[in-house]
């Protein structure tokens, strides 16, 4: 029997399962993580998970964590919720400290491979997957691999421009994709509007259930803008599938309808028949993570 160390990197803490090739979690673990986090506790974290958990049939590490990252050789550039990290050779640390291959790649990449594997995208062809969180991340698996681009940046899909000038995004561009519909977009435009800070995606959501004017005409042009990038797409790759993952798909009752109408009237005719827009989100990072060990093991 084989397995995989599948290992997410996230907000607050690192999860980690180990697996076996059908997917099916062997065991799991977590370390917390914060913004005090120095690279010698997170390398030590790292080491550690895979200390506990590895056993005789690991084959392979699988990491993922948000970008900017250089899959290339192996290293974090810099992470938002962990703001003491810059440029962490994570993979040659762990290369240096087991005799095993390391796989690493952003989370959006790997949301795309895990739900490809285990989720709704299960099989699929040409299979899209759009990550609505903090940010706005893009994901492709196009027959059974996983695009990376030239350098392991391709599918920054939250990074197409809706409306140029338009809203200052997190990478510093104004009117990406990404500043209209993801939880900092609605959180930075509706402190501009309003002037209130509100505590997070939820409670934006909130405002929209109970009728607020602003949060109603922020998501509904945030709907526009994450049609338009659906349209972008659809007409580039032609997808059989795409797939909406991370935090905010949990208020897909909000948005869901009318942004599968607002697609539908924006595309082909011919794309409307069979692309599928459907809400996914219940695989776990870490059995994303665990996929990109399979990719490079059969
Ligand atoms: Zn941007």
């Amino acid at each position: 029997m084989k397995s995989y160390l599948g290992i997410d990197i996230g907000a607050g803490s690192i999860k980690a399962s180990l697996v076996d090739t059908g997917g099916n979690i062997l065991k799991q673990t977590s370390r917390n993580t914060g913004v005090e986090t120095t690279e010698k506790e997170f390398l030590d974290s790292l080491v550690n998970i895979v200390s506990e958990l590895e056993d005789s049939s690991l084959v392979a590490v699988g990491i993922g964590s948000p970008g900017p990252i250089d899959t290339e050789n192996g290293i974090l550039i810099e992470s938002a919720n962990l703001p003491l990290l810059k440029d962490v050779a994570l993979v040659a640390h762990l290369k240096k400290n087991f005799k095993l291959p390391v796989y690493y790649n952003n989370d959006a990449n790997l949301a795309a491979l895990g739900e490809f594997r285990f989720g709704l995208g299960k099989g699929s062809g040409n299979l899209m997957i759009l990550t609505l969180g903090t940010g706005l991340g893009g994901g492709w698996v196009y027959q059974g691999k996983l695009f990376n681009g030239y350098r392991g940046s391709g599918m920054e899909a939250g990074h197409v421009t809706y409306l140029p000038g338009g809203s200052l995004c997190g990478c510093g561009q104004r009117g990406c994709t990404e500043a209209y519909f993801s939880a900092s977009g609605f959180l930075n435009r509706y402190r501009e509007t309003s002037g209130a800070q509100l505590s997070g995606a939820e409670e934006f959501f909130e405002k929209v259930r109970t009728a607020d004017r602003i949060a109603t005409t922020l998501l509904n042009e945030g709907i526009d803008a994450l049609s338009q990038l659906c349209r972008t797409l659809i007409h580039t790759v032609n997808p059989e599938k795409i797939v909406f993952t991370g935090g905010l798909v949990k208020s897909w009752d909000l948005y869901g309808d009318v942004l599968k109408e607002k697609i539908h009237g924006l595309v082909f005719p011919i794309f409307r028949t069979y692309t599928q827009i459907l809400p996914g989100g219940n695989v776990a990072g870490a059995l994303g993570a665990a996929a990109l060990c399979m990719e490079n093991h059969e």
